[in-house]
Parts: structure tokens; C-alpha cells; sequence
């Protein structure tokens, strides 16, 4: 009854909640300081084409936090996103990217760097200006990059969206669908965007040779990559299971995983050679 529960104090956060709360305070407070001592690196992980010879570097966000070490991306870009600090820490690690690239390129000449595009960060209304400014600014083209967003970047005003993508896409960025199969993207406006690359999430690769239903939305997503015309990536490739699954049934599909290497600090990639010889 309500009359029962009147004179208690109406609470709206439990303490662990609060705990939480303070956390993320104390997380973002961190994350700005972080940003002007520069902590923030570059992990690089690479993709193999189907004769195992370098085709990408997936970019991924690191925090060389002072106290704690090296912190990964679910520590830090989730805070991000909801304190709005995400367009300050992607354009850091975009501005890195471009620094990095041309020792990069010295030693795998027609290979993209990838880099993660928050759904927040991509809806700036700027966003595109200031990637284009960033990239004037740098020895490096548009077409040096990959832009991967998730569906995630797609509920928005699909038409502005298009707008933003086919304006970067004639700058000569590519855009590859990242975690696909995850959210809600609708076929037909995936068709009205300039992707070039579907990346299949983890999830469905990692199930895949076992059968059953990942095996089949690996399937259907590389017959809809064959539609759109782009290429297919899978991530999570993790074992020599997996490896074969690809190479037998689809022989056209880009490989990421710890099978092949995992993330490094993007140095590391300046001394790696272009192949990977499956011992
Ligand atoms: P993602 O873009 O899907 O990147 C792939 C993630 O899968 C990476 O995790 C990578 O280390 C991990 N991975 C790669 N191969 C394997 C494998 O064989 N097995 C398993 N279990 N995992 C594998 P990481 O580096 O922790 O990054 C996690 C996510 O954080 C990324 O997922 C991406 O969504 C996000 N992220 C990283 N950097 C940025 C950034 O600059 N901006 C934004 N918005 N997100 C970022
Ligand atoms: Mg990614
Ligand atoms: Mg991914
Ligand atoms: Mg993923």
C-alpha cells in the first residue's frame, strides 16, 4: 500500500549505483587529464587476405593509464561516449593514426589503416570537416583510411548519414561495417551506403565450424557482401578450426584474430613482414 510506504525516504540510487556513479566521475575527470598528457596509443592489429599476406591494420584505442597500465578500450571509450569526451579521444587517436602511417607505409606500401568511428563522434556535425582538415594537415590522403562504424551509426537520420559517408567516400575513405549482424541495421539502407568492407562479429565466426545457425549468418552474410559488392572480413579468428572453415567454403574472406597475431603497439608492425606463414 502506498499510505504503508509514505514515510519512507524515497531513494533513487542504491549505494552501488553511487559507487558507480563516483567511479565514472572519477574515470572521466582521469580521461580529460589523460587526453592532455597524451595517454592515450595505438594498438595495431593486423588482417591477412586469403594468401595470408597483410591486407589491413585494424587500429584500437589504448590508455596508458599512470597508475593502472595499459587499459583497453571497454575501460574507457564507453565513458567516453557518455561524457561526450569520445570526439576528443578519436580525434587523438585519428591524429596518431595519421602521424603513424607514413613509417607504416614505408614498409607495407598498399596497406589501409582502420580506425573505430564512435556512432556518437560520427553524428558531429563537423565530423567530416575536421577529418578532412586533419588529413590536409598530415602527409597523409583520405584514401590512406578506413572509417568502420556499427550499425549503431545508422539509427540516426539515415538520409544525413548518406551524406556524411558519400562525402568522405569521394574524399577517398573507404567505411567498413564493423560487429556486423549485432544491431538493427536495415538491408535497404545498407544499400544506400558506400561501404566497402562488412566486417562479421566475432560471435557468429567463433561458432562457425561447429554448424548451425552461426555457420548460416556467416553464410548469409558473405552472400550479402557478394550483393553489395564488398569485401568480407571475419574477426575472431581464433584457432586453425576457424582458419579452414574460411579458406574451404569461402576462400574470398579477409582473416582477424589472435589465430594469426593479436593486438600490438603499432611499432611493432614496422618491423613485421607482409606474410603469415600458417606453420
Ligand atoms: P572491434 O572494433 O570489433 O575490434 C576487435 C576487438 O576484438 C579488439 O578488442 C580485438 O583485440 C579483439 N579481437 C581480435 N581478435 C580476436 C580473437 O581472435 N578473439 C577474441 N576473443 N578477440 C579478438 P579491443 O582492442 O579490446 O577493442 C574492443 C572494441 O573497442 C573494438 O571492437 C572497438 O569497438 C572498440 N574500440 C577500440 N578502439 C576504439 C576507438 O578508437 N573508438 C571507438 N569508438 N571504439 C574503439
Ligand atoms: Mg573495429
Ligand atoms: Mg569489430
Ligand atoms: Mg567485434
Amino acid at each position: 500500500h502506498i499510505g504503508k510506504r509514505s514515510n519512507q525516504p524515497i531513494t533513487f540510487f542504491s549505494d552501488s549505483m553511487s559507487e558507480r556513479a563516483a567511479t565514472h566521475v572519477k574515470r572521466v575527470s582521469e580521461l580529460v587529464e589523460g587526453l592532455e598528457r597524451g595517454e592515450l596509443i595505438l594498438f595495431g592489429q593486423p588482417q591477412y587476405a586469403p594468401n595470408k599476406t597483410l591486407c589491413g591494420l585494424e587500429i584500437l584505442a589504448r590508455w596508458q593509464h599512470p597508475e593502472e597500465g595499459i587499459l583497453g578500450p571497454a575501460a574507457f571509450i564507453p565513458v567516453a561516449e557518455e561524457s561526450g569526451l569520445i570526439v576528443r579521444v578519436e580525434r587523438a587517436i585519428i591524429e596518431k593514426t595519421l602521424e603513424y602511417l607514413p613509417a607504416f607505409r614505408k614498409r607495407h606500401p598498399h596497406v589501409r589503416l582502420s580506425v573505430n568511428i564512435s556512432a556518437k563522434h560520427f553524428a558531429e556535425p563537423d565530423f567530416v570537416q575536421v577529418l578532412l582538415e586533419m588529413i590536409n594537415q598530415s602527409e597523409c590522403e583520405a584514401s590512406d583510411l578506413i572509417l568502420e562504424l556499427t550499425e549503431s551509426a545508422m539509427v540516426h537520420d539515415i538520409g544525413l548519414v548518406a551524406e556524411k559517408m558519400n562525402s568522405l567516400r569521394s574524399a577517398g575513405c573507404e567505411f567498413s561495417l564493423d560487429d556486423f549482424g549485432t544491431g538493427y541495421s536495415s538491408l535497404s539502407y545498407l544499400r544506400q551506403l558506400p561501404f566497402s568492407e562488412i566486417k562479421i562479429d566475432r560471435s557468429f565466426v567463433m561458432d562457425a565450424p561447429e554448424g548451425g545457425t552461426s555457420a548460416d549468418i556467416v553464410e548469409m552474410i558473405v552472400k550479402l557482401g557478394e550483393t553489395l559488392k564488398t569485401r568480407v572480413v571475419a574477426e575472431g579468428v581464433e584457432n586453425r578450426e576457424h582458419v579452414r572453415f574460411f579458406d574451404d567454403r569461402y576462400p574470398n574472406v579477409n582473416l582477424q584474430g589472435y589465430y594469426f597475431a593479436k593486438p600490438e603497439p603499432v611499432g611493432h608492425w614496422l618491423s613485421e613482414p607482409s606474410g603469415f606463414s600458417l606453420a
